[in-house]
């Protein structure tokens, strides 16, 4: 069942959404070479608890990390270490969740690290293209597997792929709500779109393969292929005429 949130819930995911994006501000700027994942991700912990914030990942179905922090071939679910050191050229996605007064936002950049190569810079720009692309389609009435498809077609049109063992999905007092939100699919599918749906919806792109595998850890998320992958999400509302995103990434001040 998808939840329709009142104006007051869709506020206070929109506060949520302020103290995930200012990880990405305080924290983004940190992806630089030589320093640990697991440095990033304390702190993002201190950014997400200065504003009476809970980290939403930390312990969720026993995930031991603050926030997802995933280096080049690993796409999703990395767990912050200090035996993870970023350097020249590598790719690293930010995935947080903050829960504030009970709301939950969720979202995710990726950042390149120093100096990367031209087709490195590409696989990061059409992911957070082929998020625009799919939900600048999105208002009332609209079937979500339009979006689905839209997403599908710029990654491939690029040459990439779309990740299918993960998908986007409804967000407000969990985590994860429905729909599920795949990111390739047929238009004229799937659920049709309501005003005041709460979605996250999240390209996971690949420069090769699309296949993954699970590490023993139980999280790390690798491409089979050992190919780099990227990652692009924000929690979105659903409105009459479009949609209103509510990670929105601020100036600094
Ligand atoms: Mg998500």
């Amino acid at each position: 069942m998808i939840i329709i949130k009142s104006a007051r819930e869709i506020e206070l995911i929109k506060k949520a959404g302020d103290v995930v994006c200012d990880v990405f501000l305080q924290v983004g700027r940190l992806c630089v070479p030589g320093v640990t994942t697991q440095a990033l991700a304390e702190k993002a912990d201190e950014v997400i608890r200065s504003h009476g914030a809970i980290p939403t990942f930390l312990n969720y179905n026993g995930f031991p990390g603050v926030i997802c922090i995933s280096v080049n071939d690993t796409v999703v679910h990395g767990i912050p270490s200090e035996k993870i050191t970023l350097k020249d050229g590598d790719v690293v996605s930010l995935d947080v969740g903050a829960t504030l007064n009970g709301y939950i936002a969720d979202a995710c950049r990726t950042y390149i690290v120093g100096i990367a190569k031209e087709s490195t810079k590409k696989l990061v720009r059409v992911t957070e293209e082929s998020f625009y692309e799919g939900v600048k389609l999105i208002k009332e009435g609209v079937h979500l597997g339009d979006v689905s498809y839209a997403i599908q077609a710029h990654v491939e049109k690029n040459g990439f792929s779309v990740i299918r063992d993960f998908t986007g999905h409804g967000v407000g007092k969990h985590l994860h709500e429905d729909p599920s939100i795949p990111n390739y699919g047929e238009k004229g599918t799937g659920p049709v779109l309501r005003s005041g749906m709460v979605l996250a919806i999240e390209p996971m792109v690949a420069e090769g393969d699309y296949r993954v595998k699970i590490l023993r850890d139980g999280w790390t998320t690798k491409m089979k292929d050992g190919k780099l992958s990227s990652h692009y999400e924000n929690t979105l509302v659903v409105t009459k005429d479009g949609y209103e995103i509510l990670t929105q990434d601020k100036e600094i001040k």
